[in-house]
């Protein structure tokens, strides 16, 4: 029978599939023992499952880079570490081989045993690795239950699958779409979460907040996943399908559209030219930037080369990337983030501080680059070398007052000078700017404007430092909100002193690439945005249907709005006028 569940959508589009259930603390196991004879073979395959998950934990390090990979990396590395923990291996092997448990009952009486153990230890971070026993075992329970069940594979393969879970774990989706997963439907979560904002990015079609999904969804139920609308079909009807297949056509025919606009140029409906600029990291990220037509990198993030190595990077390797980084940009102005470790950015060179109480309030960003000059100086040399291929621009993440950046400013100095000793070419110009993501640089910025030749808005920890709360924290939803109307008015702020010193101000938060905030962006006076490659054509096809005159109108009212609510309220009302 049809059933409808809403949710908020956190990314859109729509998927029909069979469900597949994610629920990561329900083991479904036969409890039969074994006969003596069948012990071997259960050993096997439960050591094929467990072979199975070391692979997809390899190929999920495999696969993720730059943002991600810092994001994900060390929690894939604690659950391989417990995958070939030796007690944990010879107490499934013992359970199967004198227990005769099956390889399932195994999992789940080891894993009820170790969790046991967590929970009672005092110290709140071994209790929390509770979870990563669970992670770690459900990832095994799964790798053997697709060993039983061929069948059912392949009619996932046809039909291909909806995942329906309580959260997602970014580095899980990341590899799920890598193997045809069609859409998430998740019961919590927010549409801010980093999950979220990767299924954006993969062109996935992901609902959050649909309470119900786990109790009201079965295994292998045909559903139709409306991202569009918010809701989920479970059962959906021979009209449901009908929509769905009106949805296809309409999409394949606004993807040739868009793929038309990758040469136009990117302007308002009343033809003000806006600047649009890719956040980019690999070179697919520079190829797709290239092939849509953006006009610049506006976010080049290095802490992945520091993350990806064991050591510190060297002055030649850094050298390599951000010289490949500007020829492959073919003479466009590409944007270099100096180094923003710290926070939840932990480094494999020791070089974040351990300790800290608070460290998202702690040592990061500029802050720690200035505690290690000499590793900042490779950083600074190998930028300042390979901005002599092209236009290169220098981003300092973190910056709270003046004095970070005329440091920043003399260490470039420095470098220069040693470099023209040593006869090295050298760009005659690099300009230096701020990232604003600290309020009292948002507050301040004219201050920081006598020193900065350029603003990048970063609204992601703009946010969570102006609301105090955690953007990945999905109980803090109703509060991490762009709109906040205490936001828009540091957003509108920083643009109009950028504006009043003739300084460019861009903005390179997720909020750039969202089509659903390039109106306030631009009603606000924005005029630069940089965006994940993937959604540059959106935007330029959102802007050109908006009139910038007419929206600069609304500024006024936008950041005098009481409450999110109101600014969401009022942003409905211009759009359907823009529209009328
Ligand atoms: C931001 O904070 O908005 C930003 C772009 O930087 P990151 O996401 O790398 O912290
Ligand atoms: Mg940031």
């Amino acid at each position: 029978m049809r059933q409808l569940l809403s949710g908020t959508t956190a990314s859109r589009g729509m998927a029909l599939g069979r469900a597949r259930l994610v629920q990561p603390n329900r083991y479904q196991v036969d409890t039969r023992p074994l006969g003596e004879d069948e012990v071997d073979n259960e050993l096997a395959r439960l050591h094929r499952a467990l072979d199975a998950a070391r692979q997809e934990l390899r190929e999920l390090r495999g696969k993720l880079h730059g943002a991600l990979a810092r994001e994900v990396n060390e929690f894939i590395d604690a659950h391989s570490l417990l995958l070939d923990d030796a007690e944990l291996l010879r107490g499934l092997d013992d359970m199967v081989r004198i227990g005769h448990y099956r390889a399932g009952a195994a999992l789940k009486k080891q894993r009820d045993r170790l969790a046991a153990v967590f929970e009672a230890m005092d110290d709140p971070y071994l209790r929390s690795r509770k979870e990563d026993i669970d992670q770690v075992i459900s990832r095994v329970v799964s790798a053997l239950q697709r060993q039983t069940s061929a069948e059912e594979r392949k009619l996932a393969a046809r039909v291909g699958e909806i995942l329906v879970a309580d959260t997602i774990a970014p580095a899980d989706m990341a590899h799920l779409a890598g193997h045809g997963l069609l859409g998430v439907i998740a019961s919590s979560g927010s549409p801010y979460s980093h999950s979220a904002i990767l299924a954006r990015s993969l062109d996935l079609p992901m609902l959050v907040g649909t309470r119900d999904a786990l109790s009201t969804i079965h295994d292998d139920d045909l559903i139709l996943l409306d991202a569009e609308r918010g809701e989920t079909v479970v059962h959906p009807t021979a009209q449901d399908l009908s929509r769905y297949r009106a949805w296809q056509r309409e999409s394949a025919q606004e993807g040739r559209r868009l793929a038309s606009l990758a040469n136009a140029p990117t302007r308002t409906r009343d033809g003000v030219g806006i600047r649009l600029l890719a956040n980019a990291e690999s070179t697919a990220d520079v190829a797709t930037a290239r092939a849509r037509g953006a006009d610049g990198v506006g976010l080049y993030r290095t802490e992945f080369l520091f993350l990806r190595h064991k050591g510190l990077p060297s002055e030649d390797e850094q050298f390599i990337a951000y010289r490949d980084l500007v020829m492959g940009m073919g003479g466009m102005p590409v944007t270099i983030r100096t180094l923003d470790l710290g926070a939840d950015k932990a480094d494999a060179a020791g070089l974040v501080l351990r300790g800290e109480d608070n460290p998202a309030l702690g040592v990061r960003g500029v802050r720690l680059s200035l505690r290690y000059p000499a590793v900042f100086t490779t950083q600074i040399r190998a930028i300042l070398r390979a901005a002599c291929y092209g236009p290169v621009r220098v981003l300092v993440p973190m910056v709270t007052q003046p004095d970070e950046l005329i440091a920043v400013r003399t260490l470039f100095k420095l470098a220069r000078q040693d470099l023209k000793r040593e006869n090295v070419d050298l760009p005659e110009k690099l300009p230096l700017g701020a990232m604003i993501e600290v309020p009292a640089a948002a507050i301040n910025v004219r201050a920081l404007l006598e020193h900065a030749d350029f603003l990048a808005i970063g609204t992601n920890d703009l946010a969570q430092y102006v609301l105090a709360a955690d953007r990945g924290n999905d109980a803090l939803e109703n509060i991490y909100n762009p709109l906040q109307p205490a936001l828009l008015r540091l957003i509108a702020h920083v643009i109009s002193a950028g504006r009043r010193a003739d300084k460019p101000v861009s903005l390179c938060g997720e909020i750039g690439g969202d089509v659903k905030f390039t109106a306030l962006l631009l009603a606000l006076g924005l005029c630069e945005f940089s965006m994940h490659p993937s959604q540059l054509l959106h935007v330029r096809d959102r802007l050109a249907m908006l009139d910038h005159a007419e929206l600069r109108r609304y500024a006024p009212r936008l950041i005098r709005a009481r409450t999110h609510e109101d600014a969401e309220a009022l942003l409905a009302a211009i759009s359907e006028t823009m529209q009328g």
